[in-house]
């Protein structure tokens, strides 16, 4: 974790609003090829944005001083789609792929805080997580990603490729997920209710049920 003493709230804010607003300030840098690839979810006349200069480091992120408090130690086991000693599942709300989950450590802990023991741990969660979300059928891949950028609380993203979808191979697909329609609620949830039986299989204890299921037995 970077400590961030530096930048107050207000000064965080500010950061955020300049981060988000459009900019209008191009560049003379070449366009990458990517951007004529069937992949890239945009099509039209591109310009690269002028890169900002770096600020001296990084704002702080929720969980860490100087940050909003950290949600993840807030929020109860029923919050999440399954849990066990030291990890904890939770699903997006519905995206445009056939599901989107969050792996967290129970603790609060980053990705370099994690002893050799939760390391382990961690790749064994990574492998589990990939069969289980394949288990819902027509998964052509499970794709993964770790940025933290936003929360201090280590959590890593998992997205379901659909099958045979090859517009959305590869990098593009986290920007695909939040321009597809997104998957009908009750065909997520019952996804959601594969992934955390298939998970419970090995430890811990499947939090979302199938429908119809009582949500008790926790
Ligand atoms: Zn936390």
């Amino acid at each position: 974790m970077l400590p961030d003493r530096g930048f107050c709230c207000h000064d965080r804010k500010k950061r955020q609003d300049r981060e988000m607003t459009p900019g209008r300030e191009t560049s003379s840098l070449p366009l990458p090829e990517f951007v004529k690839w069937s992949i890239f979810p945009f099509e039209g006349e591109f310009r690269v944005r002028r890169p900002k200069p770096h600020y001296p480091t990084d704002r702080p992120r929720t969980g860490e001083p100087g940050g909003p408090p950290c949600s993840a130690c807030a929020a109860a086991d029923d919050e999440y789609i399954w849990a066990d000693r030291n990890w904890r599942v939770s699903a997006t709300r519905p995206s445009g792929v056939p599901v989107q989950l969050f792996l967290e450590t129970r603790a609060h802990v980053d990705m370099d805080d994690l002893d050799d023991q939760l390391a382990g741990e961690l790749g064994q969660m990574i492998v589990r997580l990939d069969r289980a979300i394949q288990a819902i059928g027509g998964i052509g891949r499970v794709h993964v990603a770790r940025w933290g950028d936003g929360g201090s609380h280590f959590h890593m993203w998992f997205y379901a490729r659909p099958r045979g979808a090859g517009q959305l191979l590869g990098f593009c697909l986290p920007m695909w997920a939040m321009i597809l329609p997104p998957t009908p609620e009750q065909q997520w949830q019952a996804n959601v209710a594969v992934v955390a039986a298939e998970l419970a299989k090995v430890s811990g204890t499947a939090i979302a049920k199938p429908q119809g299921e009582p949500a008790g037995d926790r």
